[in-house]
């Protein structure tokens, strides 16, 4: 098949966008780029095949007002300029939440969309862009197919007891369960996988550390349990998200201090984490520069909560084989997995510190009863391949 896919993944101030090869062969990106800022100062960087910065002139037209379909509306011509007469075939777009009706990729008709957007209430950092995106699409290319890879579909082969609260059984049956997310990261790492350890290395570990952060137990490159749950705020400390929090704390600050369900998901979702704790950044690369005691200790809890959590994912696997490392902060800081992997020793994981300071994709000493491999994730060559699929017929999930 001739023609270009679009992947685009829409987040609250940020579009990250990708243009591949709609041909049969998964193929790198013949485009890169991101809009970030979006809402505040828009900043657009894009790079073409060897990495060649490509110029954005347009995208000086975006300011402080520009919405998310201001942005998309300058984005699709300025691709077409840059792709020639490749008719655009396919647009793909990650959705953070799929619930237990969305669970694999899927074309987005009027019934898929209104259970997406069903679904904001989940996933209320991300699932609106996704929706902002799709619609802003269909207003300026409505003839291109547009396909949804869901996050949470990752995660559909954990067993029930993976899945459940201990909560009554009513609210698990109507939907109230661990659905997980970061799964398109997590597929493209089940895929890389093979090439990176031996056979019947099955048990593996990905911690998925970003400015969101999760980590997956996978056996067989299945999933089998996650780190997060009902909403992407479960689970590991964030950049900005509290992670894993007494639910007792949530009613002492509505009962005792009076604060609103708004004020709590504010405060749960956009002022915790890193950002919280350090009351600096949210950023992992600036808290590891700081001579600031609170940046320290922010980075010594977000290590100490991954270790513990990586930790309590082993029972789902029985045991462990490797460990990887994906995302911004697990990609590029080795100061991050060092303390991470120094305080699971006793499970027999063991760095070498000058593979890991040299960025290694095998950072694991030679003694190491356990892998530890720095893997990049490339969740846009997933979102393309499943286009891929779609556009050659595959058999695909949908709802009426
Ligand atoms: P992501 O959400 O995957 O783009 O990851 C963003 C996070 O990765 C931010 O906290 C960055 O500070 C962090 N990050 C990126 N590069 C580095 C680095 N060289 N050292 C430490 N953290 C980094």
């Amino acid at each position: 098949m001739s023609g270009i896919i679009l992947t685009l993944n829409a987040g609250s101030s940020s579009i990250k966008f990708a243009v591949f090869e709609a041909g049969d062969a998964p193929s790198a990106p013949l485009i890169r780029g991101s809009i970030a800022g979006i809402g505040s100062t828009p900043v657009f960087a894009a790079r073409g095949t060897g990495g060649t910065a490509l110029d954005g002139r347009p995208f000086a037209a975006l300011d402080a007002s520009s919405s998310h379909d201001a942005a998309i509306s300058l984005l699709l011509p300025w691709l077409s300029e840059q792709t020639g007469d490749d008719p655009l075939v396919a647009i793909g777009h990650r959705v953070v939440h799929g619930g237990r009706e969305l669970t694999g990729p899927m074309r987005i008709t009027p019934p898929v969309l209104n259970e997406i957007e069903r679904l904001i209430p989940l996933a209320p950092l991300h699932q609106p862009h996704n929706v902002a995106a799709i619609r802003a699409v269909a207003r300026w290319q409505p003839d291109v197919p547009q396909i949804a890879c869901f996050d949470t579909s990752f995660h559909a082969t954990q067993d029930r007891l993976a899945q459940l609260f201990a909560l009554p059984r009513a609210l698990s049956d109507e939907g109230i369960i661990r659905y997980g997310f970061h799964g398109l990261s997590y597929d493209y790492i089940a895929s890389a996988l093979p090439s990176h350890l031996a056979p019947g290395k099955d048990r593996v570990i990905v911690a998925h550390l970003g400015n969101g952060a999760s980590m997956c137990a996978m056996r067989g490159g299945k999933s089998r349990a996650t780190s997060m749950g009902f909403t992407a705020l479960d689970g590991l400390m964030m950049g900005r998200r509290c992670g894993t929090l007494d639910p007792g704390v949530v009613l002492y600050l509505m009962q005792e201090k009076g604060m609103s369900a708004g004020e709590v998901a504010t405060l749960l979702y956009k002022q915790s984490g890193l950002l919280g704790v350090s009351q600096l950044t949210n950023d992992m690369a600036v808290l590891e520069a700081s001579a600031d005691a609170r940046a320290r200790e922010a980075i010594e809890l977000f290590c100490y909560r991954a270790a513990s959590s990586l930790a309590g994912l082993v029972p789902a696997i029985g045991g462990l084989d490797a460990i990887v490392f994906t995302a911004g902060i697990g990609e590029n800081s080795a100061l991050v997995r060092d303390l991470i992997c120094a305080r699971l020793d006793w499970l027999g994981v063991l760095l070498s510190p000058s593979e890991n300071t040299a960025g290694a994709a095998r950072i694991s000493a030679p003694a190491s009863r356990v892998d530890v491999l720095v893997i990049p994730t490339n969740e846009e060559a997933v979102v393309a391949d499943a286009c891929r699929a779609i556009l050659n017929g595959a058999n695909c999930t949908s709802i009426d």
